[in-house]
């Protein structure tokens, strides 16, 4: 897990910090009250609902805090890491939600209810598929092996108020804020978070033992954990100021990377070569990286001409997202088509194309082109995604509405599509609608009161057709039923 250190704050995060571990402690009292003594220690901390509830507040608090990558087809790559790892564990993937964060920290985390977060930066970092595997298994067994439920009952429940601090800061670990409030609780519970840190290594072991064998019965290299630490911790971007967040909150010593190396020995080396969708993706984050399109280009051409790349294809896929951002459609179905290399359906390429298409002002080529690909692979949510920004950039406001609620359905509780329907909706001239998605907005997003506000203007709107009313109405009933039963974001009961 994570070792807090004092270099590195982010104040702005701090404060977030500071309201998690406001909004946490009365959830917790308040759970522990009624809980009976069974289970065993960290059920008995909180139930499945409280954890749920806690998952919100943190992923709410990174939202606002973190320069998170909404970019859906790196989301779905690094999801799909995850399913193949949780599938070989046996572990429901409903259970768990990744995030990307656009920074070029090396590290990933383990958040409650089962967010794991990686960085950009270290997608950019590791060289293996396996390695990128590794980093995300270790943080899977966190979350399977409740290793922060379990950090917190290892504090005396009396000293509850540290032990939400160290939810928040366990978490967040090096970016907890040197700011001038956190910094306070922080000076007051040193001594609790020292003895946090002391139990925090018995759970990283734990961690990559279950990690390398999840690597493993998934089919990746078992050796690319210690193979991870191992080269991040020698290679020469470890200066003073300049330590890979990972090491920095994942300690690592040759004991570590030795234990690391003896649990891969039992089973074995695997050869496996690493995904296309692995180096497209890092290709596509080498070409965000880049302010400047043409500086992109620059990259991408020397590296073509050099032969100093990993993969082709993704090199000219780089190289192509990069001419089309820099409004040279032509140039980039050029290089789109030497990185297809006759792969026709990988949605990473049919999106591209499309986009190339709409760029070109090919509108229906580019629709056509999606429909197809959707027709194939119906819960693809990024093609289907990128159809519906389509049909609202020309102008199929409506349409694209029904196509956002269908992703939505496949990706239930996502507060970024209400917001891309809340858009579309005002698109299309419904004021209804507008006032509608904004609400499930709010509600997903754990602002119960505004939503229901939202939902009261969206009944208000004249010329509301009856079938609308009447859902707007059993949604607003629910919400409003919750509202006076359930404990709100503060933990009182009304
Ligand atoms: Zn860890």
């Amino acid at each position: 897990m994570i070792r807090i250190k004092s270099r590195n704050f982010n104040p702005q995060l701090g404060l977030a910090l500071l309201a998690l571990w406001v909004t946490v402690l009365p959830q917790i009292q308040a759970q522990e009250a009624q809980l009976p003594e069974m289970g065993s220690p960290a059920e008995a901390l909180m139930t499945p609902g409280a954890e749920r509830r806690l998952g919100q507040s943190f992923i709410r608090r990174v939202r606002e805090t973190l320069p998170l990558l909404d970019d859906p087809l790196i989301l779905d790559y690094i999801e799909s890491l995850g399913v193949q790892l949780l599938a070989a564990a046996h572990e429901d993937p409903n259970g768990f939600q990744f995030f990307i964060i656009d920074q070029s920290v090396v590290n990933a985390l383990a958040g409650p209810g089962g967010h794991i977060g990686v960085y950009t930066g270290l997608i950019l970092a590791t060289e293996t598929e396996s390695e990128l595997a590794a980093v995300i298994a270790h943080e899977i067994a966190h979350v399977t092996q409740r290793h922060l439920l379990r950090s917190l009952e290892e504090q005396n429940r009396l000293l509850l108020p540290s032990a939400a601090l160290l939810i928040a800061g366990v978490i967040l670990g090096a970016q907890v804020s040197g700011d001038a409030g956190a910094a306070a609780i922080a000076g007051a519970q040193a001594a609790v978070l020292q003895r946090q840190i002391n139990f925090t290594r018995e759970y990283e072991q734990e961690a990559d033992r279950l990690g390398i064998a999840m690597l493993a019965q998934a089919g990746f290299d078992p050796y690319a954990m210690a193979g991870c630490f191992g080269r991040l911790s020698r290679s020469g971007q470890i200066t003073e100021t300049n330590v890979p967040e990972l090491l920095r909150t994942h300690p690592v010593n040759a004991n570590r990377i030795a234990e690391a190396l003896a649990r891969a020995d039992a089973f074995g080396a695997r050869q496996r070569p690493d995904s296309l969708r692995f180096h497209l993706t890092r290709a596509a984050l080498r070409e965000r990286a880049y302010t400047r399109p043409e500086q992109a280009i620059a990259h991408f051409s020397a590296t073509l001409q050099s032969g100093r790349y990993r993969e082709l294809q993704a090199e000219h896929y780089g190289h192509a997202l990069a001419l089309v951002r820099a409004g040279r459609p032509e140039a980039a179905r050029a290089a789109l088509a030497q990185a297809r290399q006759g792969q026709q359906q990988l949605a990473e390429f049919v999106i591209l194309e499309a986009r190339i298409d709409l760029e070109q002002g090919q509108t229906e080529q580019a629709l056509r082109r999606l429909r197809n690909a959707i027709s194939l692979a119906p819960e693809h949510w990024p093609l289907r995604l990128a159809y519906a920004e389509s049909l609202l950039k020309t102008g199929r406001a409506a349409q694209a509405i029904d196509e956002l609620l269908a992703v939505s359905r496949l990706r239930p509780g996502n507060p970024l599509l209400y917001n891309k329907l809340e858009q579309a909706a005002i698109r299309a001239g419904n004021l209804g609608a507008t006032h509608r998605f904004r609400a499930e907005r709010l509600y997903v997003e754990g602002e119960r009161e505004l939503a229901i506000k939202q939902l009261e203007i969206a009944l208000r709107q004249r010329d509301l057709p009856y079938h609308e009313a009447a859902r707007i109405q059993a949604r607003l009933e629910t919400w409003k039923e919750e509202h006076n039963t359930k404990p709100n974001q503060r933990g009182e009961r009304r």
